[in-house]
């Protein structure tokens, strides 16, 4: 046993925190507005590329209001992939839409955009400017890519499709703040994206979301939606339905911090995987992460997948016994009590990558010799023989 536990992925500080959070308290600046609420917003927007940003209390908030100024009605439907942290698809049921789970691509254990071509060729009708499932007769709004673990959805096959069917394009980056794809940062390929600063994330501010969108008209109704949908700053007049989802300055100010190491915080993320990848590499029964053509990943959770047969229950119970947190991948939605019974498109490959993965430590912060006991952990797991 070793005394301290190896956590999977933990809040790292690494920078101005302190001074900018000491700023919020000395000037009494704690709330929802001040200056490093703007300073935040633009950074992550100059960082991503993003003609617009607007800060949020969390990732969850961000896509609940993404869904609903992309234009999502209740009663449409949203496709989205069956493995996912399950905000995603709380937020469809949040606008009152319907998740429609499609089964993700062994080969990237991403989103399988064949798959969203086939039902939308399929399964769908589309007239008029409008997909209709044939089955639900529902009309079909959006499709909602999650770029899962770090790495990215294949965006050339899926942003024209979206624009063949005239579908909204949102894309969940909670998990892909700095990852690239063809050089363009993943959460600004559609009509609006989303990121988090939740604890576990690249970037934390304690808590806290952005709705990234080139349009400003989105980003206007995104920012209304999120402040209760105040008309008029000196007069309770609400012209609409909000949402209390504003960001304050104090999270602001040690999102701002962090941000300003994004570069430091990506790196310390690739030596992490380079190093899973050199020494796991040479495990028999150890998949590593899929390789994604024209993707720069920064591994935010460094997931395995274990052979078939490998018992992960036995190996995940094994790393605990030595203080390791290392978890299962998100469990398939189709498979959790609130999403029985959704409807599902030809899910083939999401609940053996599941029943396969094993999560890795990942935090920022993990020293050599952790990695090492992650390591030799996994090896006396998977190869009893040698000992
Ligand atoms: C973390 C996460 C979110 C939600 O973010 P919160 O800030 O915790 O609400 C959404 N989607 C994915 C894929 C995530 O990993």
């Amino acid at each position: 046993m070793i005394s301290q536990k190896i956590l999977l992925c933990e809040p790292y500080l690494s920078g101005r925190e302190w001074k900018y959070v000491k700023e919020c308290l000395d000037s009494g600046w704690i709330a929802t507005s001040g200056s490093f609420l703007g300073r935040f917003e633009k950074e992550v927007a100059q960082c991503v590329g993003s003609a617009h940003a607007v800060g949020v209390a969390t990732g969850t908030a961000a896509l609940h209001l993404a869904l609903l100024a992309a234009g999502v009605q209740p009663e449409e439907e949203v496709l989205v992939p069956t493995i996912t942290f399950i905000a995603p698809v709380n937020a469809i049921r949040y606008a009152g839409a319907h998740p429609v789970l499609m089964d993700v691509d062994p080969l990237n254990w991403q989103l399988d955009v064949g798959k969203v071509e086939r039902f939308l060729r399929e399964a769908c009708s589309f007239h008029d400017g409008i997909v209709t499932n044939k089955n639900t007769h529902r009309r079909v709004k959006a499709i909602l890519a999650v770029h899962l673990l770090g790495l990215c959805c294949p965006m050339d096959r899926l942003v024209p499709l979206a624009k063949e069917f005239q579908l909204k394009l949102i894309e969940d980056a909670a998990e892909g703040l700095g990852v690239r794809y063809r050089g363009r940062h993943v959460g600004t390929f559609g009509d609006i994206g989303t990121l988090s600063f939740n604890g576990n994330k690249l970037v934390s501010a304690g808590s806290g979301g952005m709705v990234l969108t080139q349009k400003r008209d989105l980003a206007e109704r995104v920012r209304y939606l999120a402040t209760q949908a105040k008309d008029n700053p000196d007069e309770f007049f609400h012209g609409a339905v909000g949402f209390n989802y504003r960001l304050t300055n104090l999270h602001a100010a040690v999102g701002l911090a962090q941000m300003e190491e994004l570069e430091e915080r990506i790196s310390k993320k690739r030596r992490i995987a380079a190093f899973y990848e050199k020494r796991l590499g040479e495990i028999p029964g150890v998949s590593l992460m899929p390789q994604i053509a024209h993707c720069e990943p920064t591994y935010w959770l460094y997931t395995i997948l274990l052979a078939k047969g490998e018992r992960r229950k036995e190996v995940l119970k094994a790393l605990h016994a030595a203080g390791i947190m290392a978890r299962p991948l998100f469990h398939p939605i189709h498979g959790l009590p609130p999403y029985q019974g959704t409807q599902t498109f030809c899910i083939e490959h999401a609940e053996s990558i599941y029943a396969r993965a094993v999560c890795l430590p990942s935090s920022l912060g993990l020293d050599q010799a952790a990695l090492e006991a992650v390591v030799a952990c996994l090896e006396k797991a998977l190869i009893p023989c040698r000992y």
